[in-house]
C-alpha cells in the first residue's frame, strides 16, 4: 500500500512542477494557456465578461546590472507575492516569461478589473524590497484588456494581444502606471 501511495504522490509532484514555474510558484505559461482557454469557453458559453491583466516591471534590467541576477530573482519572487495579493479567489494568475506576469480575472470588467491593476500598480510602487542592507524602489507597468461579454468567437490570444497593445501604451507613456482596452 505505501508503494501505491508514494507512486501517487510522484505523480502528483510531477504533475505540480510541470504546471508551475519554480521560481515564484505561481502557474506556468502553458498550463496558464490551459486554464485560460476553459476559462473562455465558459465565459462564452454563458456570455460573461473576462478581464485579462499583463504586467511587466519597470528597467528591471537595471536591477540585474546593478545588483546581480540572484537578487533579481529575489526581488522578482517579491513583485509575484505583491501581485497575488491583490487578486481574487478565482483569478488566475502566473509568470508569462521573465519579468512578466498575467492575470485572468473571470466575471470582471473594467470598473473592477482597472482597481485591481491600479492596486498591484501601488503596491509594488510602495513597496522596499530589501537588497543586502539597502532598500530599493520598483515600478511596474500594466495594460488591461476587457471583453465585457465574451461570444464564442474571441479567443485568449486576442485578449492577450489587447492587453500587450495596452501594457505598450503604458511604457510609452512613462511607465508606472495602467492603460486600459475595452472591446466595445
Ligand atoms: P522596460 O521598462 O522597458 O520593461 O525595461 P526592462 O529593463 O524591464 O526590459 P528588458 O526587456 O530590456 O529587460 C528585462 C530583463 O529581465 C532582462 C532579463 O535579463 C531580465 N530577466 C528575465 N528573466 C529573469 C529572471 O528569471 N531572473 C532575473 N534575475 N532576471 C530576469
Ligand atoms: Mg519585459
Ligand atoms: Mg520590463
Amino acid at each position: 500500500l505505501s508503494d501505491v501511495t508514494s507512486h501517487i504522490n510522484l505523480a502528483r509532484d510531477l504533475k505540480i512542477e510541470a504546471s508551475t514555474d519554480p521560481l515564484t510558484g505561481l502557474l506556468n505559461r502553458r498550463s496558464f494557456f490551459e486554464t485560460a482557454n476553459r476559462m473562455m469557453a465558459r465565459a462564452s458559453s454563458n456570455g460573461e465578461a473576462l478581464s485579462l491583466i499583463m504586467i511587466d516591471v519597470d528597467h528591471f534590467k537595471n536591477v540585474n546590472d546593478g545588483y546581480g541576477h540572484q537578487i533579481g530573482d529575489f526581488v522578482l519572487k517579491d513583485v509575484s507575492r505583491l501581485i497575488s495579493k491583490q487578486i481574487r479567489e478565482g483569478d488566475v494568475v502566473a509568470r508569462y516569461g521573465g519579468e512578466e506576469f498575467i492575470v485572468l480575472l473571470p466575471l470582471v470588467a473594467e470598473d473592477a478589473a482597472t482597481a485591481a491593476a491600479n492596486r498591484m500598480c501601488a503596491a509594488v510602487r510602495q513597496h522596499d524590497f530589501k537588497v543586502d542592507d539597502r532598500l530599493i524602489h520598483l515600478t511596474i507597468s500594466i495594460g488591461v484588456a476587457v471583453i465585457p461579454k465574451v461570444t464564442s468567437s474571441e479567443a485568449i490570444d486576442h485578449l492577450i494581444y489587447l492587453a500587450d497593445t495596452a501594457l505598450y501604451e503604458a511604457k510609452r507613456k512613462g511607465r508606472n502606471r495602467i492603460c486600459c482596452h475595452t472591446v466595445e
